[in-house]
């Protein structure tokens, strides 16, 4: 309780360590206070993992200016830190009258957000495209912008940053009320209490409860659930693009994707919850997804399916970003960041940057900071560790495989224990490596995964491997 942060930050999913990596690079005390034991455990965990260009946001919006702007600073960062990106494209499909009539209206709408290369394509165009599509697609529109990213390095790399840039990470720690004061805040957490000047209010699904800590009662959050099947790596050749359907009011609809691990997603389903928790797979949602992936794909279907999953999107009333500034509470609210957070991160935390500008805070960039970090190559299409013996030369724990569907090596999962965030449990290995995540899903990598990560950790094989019912 002694110190006092300059910026205390509630939430650390993408929106928080962007946040964090801006403000502690421009010379902030900042501490990130997040719940769960690891960054990016929320939603930044559990989405489809595009890059968008904002093509079909509402114009206008603050969502459309910071993806806009989002997707290009995450793509040029992605590049400096060497996360994978693909930009595969998207092709919008028709599969009716209706919809075919509500192409040129998208790209019209396109261009109203600024993004001048969609384009009409005929039939014929679309199915020598995408050959394996199904019967009945009609004309499309073609987004060539639109690219596939691993989501979880981004994550990863900005609070590696902010870290690195003095930023502390208080990580298993929960922010349960806040005693405003004229010149310094007090947080109250489920570990101790926190002074700091402001609070910048990142956490996600639960950001409009942090609101309401500072008397605020503009949005109520509704969780609402997307799954989302992975199909096998064998898959891949059935699709170059990302697959989009006609967007309805509600949601963009049923996907198929590639990924830039090699596999192929189809989802995500839009189910709106009260249970801000409910991460489960159901029965009919797999169902559902199914369905619209046999008529997207039909071929999909005789792959094998890898994994299952859902996230939950932060929705709100007026389905915009709800971003601002309460100058006076020395206070910031970045909360119902929905479905495109991901990719407006970078421009979100620049965007608060010039709120706190504007309430006077000076921010002056630091000049001793030192090269980027350089995040793990995981995408199939890098060239991963056990694929280079400049490496293995050094360091032959990386010609050591330890998870064969992925090539994860023993190199790899130590390295991802003992990084600047490191990982502490098996989730946090998956994320950082890929191991378990293959076809397999760990079946015969696990015990030696488990007995690497619980050396590394200091934690038993017990504790890693519990499972809570
Ligand atoms: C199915 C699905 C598909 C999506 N697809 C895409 C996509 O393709 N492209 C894209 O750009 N975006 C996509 N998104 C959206 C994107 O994932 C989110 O917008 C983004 O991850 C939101 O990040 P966040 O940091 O705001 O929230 P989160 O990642 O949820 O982070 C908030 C954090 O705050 C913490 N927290 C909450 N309350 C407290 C508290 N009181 N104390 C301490 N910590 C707290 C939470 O534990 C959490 O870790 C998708 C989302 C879903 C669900």
């Amino acid at each position: 309780m002694t110190e006092v942060a300059d910026v205390a930050i509630v939430g650390a999913g993408v929106v928080g360590c962007a946040i964090a990596r801006d403000l502690a690079r421009h010379g902030l005390a900042v501490t990130v206070i997040e719940r769960a034991a690891d960054v990016g455990e929320g939603t930044s965990k559990a989405n489809t993992a595009i890059l968008h260009t904002g093509f079909d946001t509402v114009p206008g919006s603050l969502e459309s200016r910071l993806v806009s702007r989002g997707h290009h600073l995450c793509a040029a960062y992605a590049e400096e830190v060497g996360i994978a990106v693909e930009p595969t494209g998207a092709l919008l499909v028709a599969w009716d009258d209706e919809q075919e009539a509500a192409l040129p209206g998208l790209v019209e709408k396109a261009r109203a957000n600024g993004y001048d290369a969609a384009q009409c394509i005929d039939a014929a165009e679309v199915r020598r495209r995408e050959p394996h599509l199904g019967p009945g697609a009609r004309s499309g529109i073609e987004v060539p912008g639109e690219s596939i990213i691993d989501p979880w390095s981004l994550t990863l790399a900005l609070a590696t940053e902010a870290v690195r840039a003095n930023a502390a990470l208080r990580l298993g720690s929960s922010v349960e009320g806040i005693e405003e004061g004229d010149d310094e805040h007090v947080l109250v957490l489920s570990d101790g209490r926190l002074r700091a000047r402001w609070v910048i209010n990142a956490a996600g699904l639960f950001s409009d409860r942090v609101d309401r800590m500072f008397g605020h009662d503009g949005f109520t959050v509704t969780p609402r659930r997307g799954q989302l099947i992975v199909f096998d790596k064998l898959a891949r050749g059935l699709v170059s693009r990302i697959l989009l359907p006609v967007p309805t009011e509600r949601s963009k609809g049923v996907l198929v994707s590639p990924t830039v691990w090699g596999n192929v997603l189809v989802g995500p389903t839009a189910e709106d919850l009260e249970d801000r928790g409910d991460t489960a797979t159901t029965e009919a949602g797999i169902a559902e997804l199914m369905r619209a992936g046999r008529a997207i794909l039909p071929p999909l279907l005789d792959e094998e399916v890898t994994a299952t999953y859902a996230g939950l999107r932060a929705a709100t009333a007026d389905r915009d970003y709800q971003i601002r500034l309460h100058a006076t509470q020395r206070y910031v609210c970045a909360g119902g960041i929905r479905s495109t957070g991901l990719t407006g991160s970078l421009a979100i935390a620049e965007h608060v940057a010039d709120l706190l500008r504007s309430a006077g805070v000076v921010l002056d960039p630091r000049g001793d900071l030192g090269p980027p970090p350089s995040m793990p190559a995981l995408g199939e299409a890098q060239r991963r560790p056990y694929q280079r013996a400049d490496l293995i030369e050094r360091d032959p724990e990386f010609g050591r495989l330890l998870c064969h569907c992925e090539r994860a090596t023993v190199g790899e999962v130590r390295d991802a224990c003992r990084s600047e965030v490191p990982a502490t449990d098996l989730a946090g290995v998956r994320r950082r490596t890929r191991a378990m995540n293959g076809r397999c899903q760990g079946f015969y990598c696990g015990a030696e995964v488990v007995a690497l990560t619980a050396a590394e950790t200091g934690r038993s094989v017990g504790e890693l491997t519990r499972v809570d019912r």
